[in-house]
């Protein structure tokens, strides 16, 4: 019989009407032949006003604590749940995280899963019951609560899809789909019928919170295809699906995506030798918090800047770890900027035409809007700029791609089902701290490759004007030479100027210099040859230890980053050719990846 996975958001079961109207729905599925597993949030704004409450306690409430108080939103709403179901005349169970065994590692507030045990779910579906799981939360190996972190109901529910082999999850949430960007902030953009995993992947971990980006991990990594759908109609939604299913004609940005508050910290006179990176994001790791943008300046008379950006809620607790990785290496002074916002566009087209970046750059620079950062990865393009004009970056970009007259018509025809071949679990890595676990987690990171690519060049531009407009001209000029840049990055430096870099292929290296010199400004430096060496998986910016890991390979190895570029499925890093092979083989080793594994 199918199983389908339906979990309903916080509005979604609001109240008691809403209640119903979700356990009708529930119902109708299993009426209709399936066996049903229905995963839920915590009512309306229940998880918030329990942050409120502990707020008013104290001002850091233990982690511990805080778990036990958060779960307790889920738990309500389950009950109800299972309580309507029953009063429309259906059988129907519910279940706690812990009663189905839903075990997690014990990082408080953002535990990750590490072992579902499905037989009692099995059961009471087998029996003709209508189960009903509490989101987002487990419990650790010594029976301690533990939540998943904001938003984590979703990766309950696609966990579950997952053990289960449901056939489809749905989520119903208060959108009927995933838009082109947040319609709250946009009211222009528009509905996608179906998105890939790993484009999902971005824009989730980029800002689109209308899915927690690690239940696209679990999508991913268990080929479970998503439906993302109105609670409050029967519209068809967006369908998250492998690339082959989301294939669509001639389209290179598929969505755009705003995270408004962000902090960028800087490291100021860096010495630049091999190993700092790393012992900088090895302290920032080991806290557990998300790093994202990581941008080195290229170096100037043996010093650099190293820049990151970390959520603003995480920034007391960066700045602590990296004023000590700074004092450890000897490095000037950490500086930070708390009043900034990351803009983004994420797409699988982007891959192979040239120009993108262009197109966002030159609308920023139109609206006036100054590029304080740019990083690239093969799929998306993020920008940082002040807090205050991030909403106005947003609304230009997207329309700058035209994502306001999406046409879902350049989608190629298709048909749900669950995608065949998932990836294999691996056998257990030592976790981000370097202990082994004892048996592979769920939620473990999946390194599927290590790659090297010698074919590059990388041209920096010195000293260029920290004023809008400048990026936009530089890759007008590169864009119309017809270069196809891969990797782009770019900080203002401290002292009100900026250096642009990004790479090239080896070929194009003399013609994107002379298209740069028609810019004018800032001084041209190319570095004719350049490996690009690349560790692929699944989740790579979540798992917080993953570049650590890199960084401290390379280091180990005295091989020295000239760039570094991050997503959510593959992590880059520039160094000199000379040493491209030495620090392929030392990745290999560090993920413990062999030499038939050429990627995903
Ligand atoms: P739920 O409580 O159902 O999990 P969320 O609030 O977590 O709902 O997610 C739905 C919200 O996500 C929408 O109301 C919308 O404002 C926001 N959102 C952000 N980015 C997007 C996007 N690209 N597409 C759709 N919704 C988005
Ligand atoms: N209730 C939790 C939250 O508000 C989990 C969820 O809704 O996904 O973050
Ligand atoms: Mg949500």
């Amino acid at each position: 019989m199918p199983l389908l996975v339906q979990k309903f958001g916080g509005t979604s079961v609001a109240d008691s009407n809403k209640i119903l109207a979700a356990a009708r729905r529930a119902i109708r599925a299993h009426q209709n032949g399936n066996q049903v597993l229905v995963v839920v949030s915590a009512r309306g704004h229940t998880t918030d006003e329990l942050i409120e409450l502990a707020k008013e306690i104290t001002e850091k409430p233990p982690a511990r604590e805080m778990d036990m108080l958060l779960s307790t939103g889920e738990q309500v709403s389950v009950a109800l749940m299972a309580m309507a179901i029953q009063s429309l005349g259906v059988p129907a169970i519910s279940f706690t995280g812990a009663q189905i065994g839903l075990v997690t590692d014990s990082f408080h507030t953002k535990a990750r899963i590490r072992n579902i045990s499905t037989e009692r779910m099995a059961q009471a579906l087998n029996e003709g019951k209508i189960v009903i799981v509490a989101g987002f939360q487990g419990v650790d190996e010594k029976y301690n609560i533990t939540t998943l972190g904001r938003g984590g109901s979703d990766t309950t529910a696609v966990a579950l899809a997952a053990v289960l082999g449901a056939d489809a999850c749905e989520i119903y949430t208060d959108v009927d789909g995933v838009y082109t960007t947040d319609p709250r902030v946009v009211p222009e953009a528009r509905k996608i019928d179906r998105i890939s995993y790993d484009e999902m992947l971005e824009l989730a971990s980029l800002g689109a919170g209308v899915m927690h980006s690690r239940s696209i991990e679990f999508a991913k990594k268990y080929g479970v295809p998503i439906h993302v759908r109105s609670s409050f109609s029967d519209a068809e939604g967006t369908w998250i699906v492998s690339e082959a299913d989301a294939k669509r004609l001639g389209v290179t940005v598929t969505g755009a995506a705003l995270a408004k508050d962000e902090a960028r910290i800087t490291l100021l006179g860096v010495p630049d030798r091999p190993g700092v990176v790393h012992a900088v994001f090895h302290k920032i790791a080991a806290a557990n918090i998300v790093v994202d943008m990581i941008v080195q300046n290229v170096g100037t008379d043996g010093q650099t800047e190293v820049s990151f950006t970390v959520a603003a809620s995480d920034l007391a607790e960066t700045l602590i770890a990296a004023e000590a990785a700074a004092k450890a290496i000897g490095a000037k002074g950490v500086t930070h900027d708390a009043g900034v916002a990351k803009v983004s566009v994420v797409g699988l087209g982007m891959r192979t035409h040239t120009g993108v970046a262009t197109i966002m750059f030159d609308a920023l620079a139109h609206a006036g809007v100054n590029i304080e950062m740019i990083t690239t990865s093969e799929i998306k393009i993020s920008v940082l700029v002040a807090r205050a004009a991030a909403a106005q970056a947003l609304r230009v970009v997207h329309k700058a791609f035209a994502l306001h007259e999406w046409d879902n018509a350049s989608s190629l025809p298709f048909s749900p089902a669950r995608a065949q071949t998932k990836i294999a679990h691996r056998a257990p890595q030592a976790d981000d701290n370097g202990s082994m676990p004892q048996a592979p987690g769920m939620e473990d990171l999946v390194i599927s490759g290590v790659e090297l690519d010698e074919s590059q060049a990388r041209i920096t531009l010195f000293n260029v004007p920290d004023r809008p407009g400048y990026a936009a001209r530089v890759f007008r000029q590169i864009a119309d030479a017809g270069v196809f840049v891969d990797m782009i990055v770019q900080n203002v430096s401290t002292a009100g100027n900026t250096h642009l870099s990004f790479t090239v292929p080896r070929e194009s290296a003399e013609r994107a210099r002379e298209a740069v010199s028609n810019v004018g400004q800032g001084d041209v430096f190319i570095e004719p040859t350049l490996a690009k060496l690349s560790v692929l998986g699944v989740g790579m910016r979540t798992h917080t230890g993953v570049a650590t890991r890199m960084f401290g390979a390379l280091a180990a190895e005295s091989i020295n980053i000239a760039l570094i570029n991050t997503s959510e499925v593959r992590i880059n890093v520039a160094t000199n050719v000379e040493q491209g092979r030495q620090g392929e083989a030392c990745l290999r080793r560090a993920f413990a990846v062999s030499e038939e594994s050429k990627g995903a």
